[in-house]
Protein backbone atom coordinates (compact mmCIF):
# COMPACT_ATOMS: atom_id res chain seq x y z
CA UNK A 1 0.00 0.00 0.00
CA UNK A 2 1.15 3.50 -0.90
CA UNK A 3 0.61 7.02 0.46
CA UNK A 4 -2.48 8.17 -2.24
CA UNK A 5 -1.72 11.55 -3.94
CA UNK A 6 -4.25 13.65 -5.48
CA UNK A 7 -4.15 17.43 -7.82
CA UNK A 8 -6.72 18.98 -9.77
CA UNK A 9 -7.16 22.51 -12.12
CA UNK A 10 -10.17 24.65 -13.00
CA UNK A 11 -8.06 25.75 -16.32
CA UNK A 12 -6.48 28.97 -17.60
CA UNK A 13 -9.21 31.00 -18.84
CA UNK A 14 -9.43 34.42 -18.78
CA UNK A 15 -10.52 34.62 -14.93
CA UNK A 16 -12.21 37.94 -13.81
CA UNK A 17 -11.20 38.91 -10.95
CA UNK A 18 -15.05 38.50 -9.06
CA UNK A 19 -14.71 34.90 -10.00
CA UNK A 20 -11.62 33.98 -8.35
CA UNK A 21 -13.19 32.99 -4.77
CA UNK A 22 -15.15 30.70 -6.64
CA UNK A 23 -12.57 29.10 -8.26
CA UNK A 24 -10.56 28.53 -5.35
CA UNK A 25 -13.38 27.17 -3.16
CA UNK A 26 -14.62 25.23 -6.34
CA UNK A 27 -11.24 23.52 -6.61
CA UNK A 28 -10.81 23.03 -2.91
CA UNK A 29 -14.02 20.92 -3.01
CA UNK A 30 -13.16 19.24 -6.29
CA UNK A 31 -9.80 18.12 -4.24
CA UNK A 32 -11.74 17.20 -1.17
CA UNK A 33 -14.74 14.96 -3.37
CA UNK A 34 -11.55 13.34 -4.98
CA UNK A 35 -9.20 12.69 -1.67
CA UNK A 36 -12.12 11.00 0.12
CA UNK A 37 -12.51 8.41 -2.52
CA UNK A 38 -8.52 7.82 -2.25
CA UNK A 39 -8.62 7.83 1.94
CA UNK A 40 -10.69 5.02 1.29
CA UNK A 41 -8.83 2.71 -0.34
CA UNK A 42 -10.72 3.82 -3.85
CA UNK A 43 -9.37 3.75 -7.06
CA UNK A 44 -7.56 6.60 -8.73
CA UNK A 45 -10.51 6.19 -11.23
CA UNK A 46 -13.22 7.04 -9.03
CA UNK A 47 -11.53 9.94 -7.62
CA UNK A 48 -10.60 11.42 -10.82
CA UNK A 49 -14.07 11.21 -11.91
CA UNK A 50 -15.29 12.64 -8.27
CA UNK A 51 -13.06 15.25 -8.34
CA UNK A 52 -14.15 16.57 -12.16
CA UNK A 53 -17.83 15.85 -11.58
CA UNK A 54 -17.65 18.29 -8.64
CA UNK A 55 -16.36 20.84 -10.90
CA UNK A 56 -18.80 19.96 -13.84
CA UNK A 57 -21.49 21.48 -11.91
CA UNK A 58 -19.93 24.56 -10.66
CA UNK A 59 -20.91 27.14 -13.41
CA UNK A 60 -17.77 29.07 -12.39
CA UNK A 61 -15.66 26.45 -14.21
CA UNK A 62 -15.84 25.75 -18.37
CA UNK A 63 -17.29 22.11 -18.17
CA UNK A 64 -20.85 20.68 -17.59
CA UNK A 65 -23.08 23.07 -16.46
CA UNK A 66 -20.95 26.95 -16.86
CA UNK A 67 -19.81 25.75 -19.99
CA UNK A 68 -19.10 28.11 -22.97
CA UNK A 69 -21.27 28.68 -25.61
CA UNK A 70 -20.36 28.17 -29.39
CA UNK A 71 -21.12 30.46 -31.91
CA UNK A 72 -24.95 29.30 -32.52
CA UNK A 73 -25.00 29.76 -29.10
CA UNK A 74 -25.04 25.50 -28.25
CA UNK A 75 -23.30 23.65 -25.65
CA UNK A 76 -20.77 20.71 -27.21
CA UNK A 77 -18.73 19.27 -24.49
CA UNK A 78 -15.44 17.06 -24.55
CA UNK A 79 -13.94 14.75 -21.48
CA UNK A 80 -11.65 11.90 -21.51
CA UNK A 81 -10.82 9.64 -18.87
CA UNK A 82 -7.43 7.39 -18.75
CA UNK A 83 -6.44 4.35 -16.87
CA UNK A 84 -3.08 3.87 -16.26
CA UNK A 85 -3.25 0.67 -15.20
CA UNK A 86 -4.02 -0.82 -18.51
CA UNK A 87 -4.07 2.41 -20.83
CA UNK A 88 -7.69 1.79 -21.38
CA UNK A 89 -9.79 5.38 -22.22
CA UNK A 90 -12.60 6.91 -22.69
CA UNK A 91 -13.62 9.87 -24.24
CA UNK A 92 -16.56 11.63 -26.15
CA UNK A 93 -16.54 14.90 -27.91
CA UNK A 94 -19.28 17.79 -29.19
CA UNK A 95 -21.81 16.02 -26.93
CA UNK A 96 -24.97 17.97 -26.02
CA UNK A 97 -27.11 18.16 -23.01
CA UNK A 98 -25.24 15.85 -20.53
CA UNK A 99 -24.89 16.49 -16.77
CA UNK A 100 -21.53 14.87 -16.17
CA UNK A 101 -19.63 14.25 -19.61
CA UNK A 102 -16.85 12.78 -17.24
CA UNK A 103 -19.27 10.07 -16.89
CA UNK A 104 -20.02 9.54 -20.26
CA UNK A 105 -16.47 9.04 -21.09
CA UNK A 106 -15.92 6.42 -18.15
CA UNK A 107 -19.04 4.44 -19.79
CA UNK A 108 -17.35 4.92 -23.54
CA UNK A 109 -14.09 2.84 -21.82
CA UNK A 110 -16.26 0.20 -19.75
CA UNK A 111 -19.27 -0.07 -21.67
CA UNK A 112 -18.56 -0.42 -25.36
CA UNK A 113 -15.54 -1.45 -27.42
CA UNK A 114 -14.64 1.87 -28.56
CA UNK A 115 -12.55 4.36 -27.22
CA UNK A 116 -13.76 7.70 -28.24
CA UNK A 117 -17.42 8.87 -29.58
CA UNK A 118 -18.99 11.78 -30.46
CA UNK A 119 -22.03 14.33 -31.17
CA UNK A 120 -25.19 12.28 -31.59
CA UNK A 121 -23.86 8.91 -30.50
CA UNK A 122 -22.85 9.77 -27.34
CA UNK A 123 -25.73 11.94 -26.54
CA UNK A 124 -27.61 8.63 -27.38
CA UNK A 125 -25.22 6.40 -25.32
CA UNK A 126 -25.76 9.21 -22.09
CA UNK A 127 -29.39 8.67 -22.81
CA UNK A 128 -29.12 4.52 -23.18
CA UNK A 129 -27.08 4.79 -19.62
CA UNK A 130 -29.82 6.75 -17.98
CA UNK A 131 -27.23 9.79 -17.30
CA UNK A 132 -28.89 12.89 -16.26
CA UNK A 133 -28.93 15.20 -19.35
CA UNK A 134 -30.09 19.08 -18.91
CA UNK A 135 -31.49 21.66 -20.96
CA UNK A 136 -28.64 24.07 -22.84
CA UNK A 137 -30.58 26.63 -20.94
CA UNK A 138 -29.40 25.16 -17.48
CA UNK A 139 -25.90 23.99 -18.92
CA UNK A 140 -24.98 28.03 -19.67
CA UNK A 141 -25.48 29.71 -16.51
CA UNK A 142 -24.18 34.20 -16.98
CA UNK A 143 -23.25 36.08 -19.87
CA UNK A 144 -23.71 32.56 -22.08
CA UNK A 145 -27.02 32.21 -21.23
CA UNK A 146 -27.40 35.72 -21.66
CA UNK A 147 -25.82 35.95 -25.68
CA UNK A 148 -28.14 32.49 -26.59
CA UNK A 149 -30.99 34.83 -25.15
CA UNK A 150 -30.00 37.72 -27.65
CA UNK A 151 -29.59 35.07 -30.46
CA UNK A 152 -32.65 33.99 -30.23
CA UNK A 153 -34.57 37.34 -30.00
CA UNK A 154 -32.11 38.74 -32.92
CA UNK A 155 -32.25 35.73 -35.18
CA UNK A 156 -28.58 33.36 -35.72
CA UNK A 157 -26.19 35.19 -37.66
CA UNK A 158 -26.28 34.61 -41.57
CA UNK A 159 -24.00 31.20 -41.78
CA UNK A 160 -21.87 32.41 -44.32
CA UNK A 161 -21.23 35.60 -42.42
CA UNK A 162 -20.43 33.25 -39.45
CA UNK A 163 -18.27 31.36 -41.48
CA UNK A 164 -16.08 34.21 -43.15
CA UNK A 165 -15.96 36.00 -39.65
CA UNK A 166 -13.87 32.78 -38.38
CA UNK A 167 -11.83 32.49 -41.09
CA UNK A 168 -10.54 36.15 -40.19
CA UNK A 169 -10.14 35.13 -37.00
CA UNK A 170 -6.34 33.96 -35.53
CA UNK A 171 -5.84 30.91 -34.21
CA UNK A 172 -6.63 31.38 -30.71
CA UNK A 173 -8.92 33.64 -30.93
CA UNK A 174 -11.36 32.48 -29.38
CA UNK A 175 -10.08 32.48 -26.22
CA UNK A 176 -9.71 30.01 -23.89
CA UNK A 177 -11.79 28.38 -21.47
CA UNK A 178 -12.07 27.55 -17.51
CA UNK A 179 -11.63 23.75 -18.90
CA UNK A 180 -10.95 21.31 -15.27
CA UNK A 181 -8.76 18.15 -14.83
CA UNK A 182 -7.90 16.00 -12.04
CA UNK A 183 -4.82 13.06 -11.86
CA UNK A 184 -4.45 10.75 -8.80
CA UNK A 185 -2.61 8.03 -8.10
CA UNK A 186 -4.20 5.71 -5.84
CA UNK A 187 -3.25 3.07 -2.95
CA UNK A 188 -2.66 0.33 -4.97
CA UNK A 189 -0.22 3.03 -7.38
CA UNK A 190 -2.51 3.19 -9.96
CA UNK A 191 -2.57 6.40 -11.83
CA UNK A 192 -5.70 8.13 -13.82
CA UNK A 193 -6.37 11.57 -15.24
CA UNK A 194 -9.55 13.02 -16.32
CA UNK A 195 -10.23 16.19 -18.00
CA UNK A 196 -13.34 17.59 -19.11
CA UNK A 197 -14.89 20.87 -21.00
CA UNK A 198 -17.13 23.07 -21.95
CA UNK A 199 -14.06 24.18 -25.12
CA UNK A 200 -13.38 27.79 -26.06
CA UNK A 201 -15.85 30.42 -26.03
CA UNK A 202 -17.77 31.11 -29.19
CA UNK A 203 -16.39 28.27 -31.14
CA UNK A 204 -17.53 27.05 -34.73
CA UNK A 205 -20.06 24.38 -33.86
CA UNK A 206 -18.81 20.64 -34.41
CA UNK A 207 -14.93 22.71 -33.08
CA UNK A 208 -13.28 19.77 -30.88
CA UNK A 209 -9.70 20.95 -28.80
CA UNK A 210 -7.34 19.13 -27.44
CA UNK A 211 -9.11 18.32 -24.48
CA UNK A 212 -10.65 14.90 -25.14
CA UNK A 213 -7.79 13.74 -27.04
CA UNK A 214 -5.44 11.26 -25.74
CA UNK A 215 -2.02 12.32 -25.51
CA UNK A 216 -2.73 15.98 -26.16
CA UNK A 217 -5.89 16.40 -23.19
CA UNK A 218 -4.96 13.95 -21.12
CA UNK A 219 -2.62 11.10 -20.66
CA UNK A 220 -1.84 8.39 -17.68
CA UNK A 221 0.88 5.14 -17.52
CA UNK A 222 1.07 3.89 -14.10
CA UNK A 223 5.16 3.36 -15.39
CA UNK A 224 5.94 7.02 -15.95
CA UNK A 225 2.69 9.39 -14.60
CA UNK A 226 -0.58 10.80 -15.31
CA UNK A 227 -1.44 14.05 -16.92
CA UNK A 228 -3.91 17.09 -17.18
CA UNK A 229 -3.56 20.05 -19.65
CA UNK A 230 -5.68 23.30 -20.29
CA UNK A 231 -5.17 25.71 -22.80
CA UNK A 232 -5.11 27.00 -26.00
CA UNK A 233 -6.55 23.64 -27.83
CA UNK A 234 -5.28 24.23 -30.97
CA UNK A 235 -1.69 24.58 -29.88
CA UNK A 236 -1.59 22.04 -26.94
CA UNK A 237 -2.29 19.52 -29.43
CA UNK A 238 -0.03 20.02 -31.91
CA UNK A 239 2.85 19.20 -29.22
CA UNK A 240 0.49 16.20 -27.67
CA UNK A 241 1.44 17.95 -24.58
CA UNK A 242 -0.09 15.44 -21.72
CA UNK A 243 1.96 12.15 -23.49
CA UNK A 244 5.27 14.78 -23.68
CA UNK A 245 5.30 15.55 -20.29
CA UNK A 246 4.13 11.97 -18.89
CA UNK A 247 7.38 10.76 -21.30
CA UNK A 248 9.58 13.22 -19.96
CA UNK A 249 8.70 11.66 -16.49
CA UNK A 250 9.67 8.63 -18.38
CA UNK A 251 12.76 10.03 -19.11
CA UNK A 252 13.73 10.25 -15.54
CA UNK A 253 13.21 13.73 -15.39
CA UNK A 254 11.42 15.43 -12.01
CA UNK A 255 7.47 16.30 -11.92
CA UNK A 256 8.10 20.11 -11.73
CA UNK A 257 10.86 20.48 -14.53
CA UNK A 258 8.74 18.13 -16.28
CA UNK A 259 5.32 20.37 -15.50
CA UNK A 260 7.47 23.55 -16.77
CA UNK A 261 9.26 22.09 -19.69
CA UNK A 262 6.02 21.33 -21.28
CA UNK A 263 4.44 24.69 -20.73
CA UNK A 264 7.74 26.20 -22.15
CA UNK A 265 8.14 23.93 -25.27
CA UNK A 266 4.12 25.45 -25.41
CA UNK A 267 5.50 28.50 -25.60
CA UNK A 268 8.57 28.13 -27.73
CA UNK A 269 6.95 26.21 -30.47
CA UNK A 270 3.63 27.71 -31.05
CA UNK A 271 3.22 30.63 -28.73
CA UNK A 272 0.18 29.23 -27.00
CA UNK A 273 -1.19 29.72 -23.52
CA UNK A 274 -1.99 26.77 -21.22
CA UNK A 275 -1.20 24.74 -18.15
CA UNK A 276 -0.90 21.19 -17.00
CA UNK A 277 -1.04 19.14 -13.48
CA UNK A 278 0.87 16.10 -13.44
CA UNK A 279 1.80 13.46 -10.73
CA UNK A 280 4.31 10.45 -11.30
CA UNK A 281 5.50 6.93 -10.71
CA UNK A 282 6.59 8.17 -7.03
CA UNK A 283 3.20 10.09 -6.28
CA UNK A 284 5.12 13.77 -6.85
CA UNK A 285 2.63 16.67 -7.75
CA UNK A 286 3.62 19.30 -9.93
CA UNK A 287 1.81 21.65 -12.09
CA UNK A 288 3.15 24.52 -14.57
CA UNK A 289 0.92 27.38 -16.27
CA UNK A 290 2.59 30.61 -18.64
CA UNK A 291 -0.82 32.25 -18.11
CA UNK A 292 -1.73 34.54 -15.10
CA UNK A 293 -4.35 32.23 -13.39
CA UNK A 294 -5.00 28.42 -13.30
CA UNK A 295 -6.68 27.30 -9.80
CA UNK A 296 -4.88 24.55 -8.72
CA UNK A 297 -5.18 22.30 -5.32
CA UNK A 298 -3.31 19.65 -4.33
CA UNK A 299 -3.48 16.90 -1.15
CA UNK A 300 0.33 17.71 0.73
CA UNK A 301 2.24 15.33 2.56
CA UNK A 302 0.36 16.03 5.61
CA UNK A 303 -3.00 15.12 4.29
CA UNK A 304 -4.43 19.09 3.78
CA UNK A 305 -5.84 20.74 0.78
CA UNK A 306 -3.90 23.15 -0.35
CA UNK A 307 -5.01 25.82 -3.26
CA UNK A 308 -2.90 28.17 -5.68
CA UNK A 309 -4.94 30.58 -8.45
CA UNK A 310 -2.61 32.65 -9.03
CA UNK A 311 0.89 33.65 -10.03
CA UNK A 312 0.15 36.69 -7.82
N1 LIG B 1 -8.20 23.22 -23.90
C1 LIG B 1 -9.57 23.64 -23.99
C2 LIG B 1 -9.97 23.67 -25.44
O1 LIG B 1 -9.20 24.13 -26.27
C3 LIG B 1 -9.82 24.96 -23.38
C4 LIG B 1 -9.10 25.21 -22.09
O2 LIG B 1 -8.49 24.33 -21.53
O3 LIG B 1 -9.11 26.31 -21.61
O4 LIG B 1 -11.07 23.27 -25.73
Amino acid sequence: MTQPSFIVHGGTGSWPQEALLDAEKGVREACAAGWKVLEADGSALDAVEAAVRVMEDAPCFDAGRGSYANKLGEVEMDAIIMDGATLNLGAVAAVKGVRHPITLARLVMTRTPHAFIVAEGARMLAEHYGLEMLPTEILLTGDELVYRQRLQVEGLADLHEMFAASAEEASGATGTGDTVGAVARDSRGDIAVATSTGGKKRKLPGRVGDSPLVGSGAYADNEAGGASTTGDGETIMRIVMAKSAVDMMRGGMGVEGAAREAVSHLEARTSGEGGIILIDNQGRVGYAFNTFVMPVAWVDEKGQVQVRVSLG
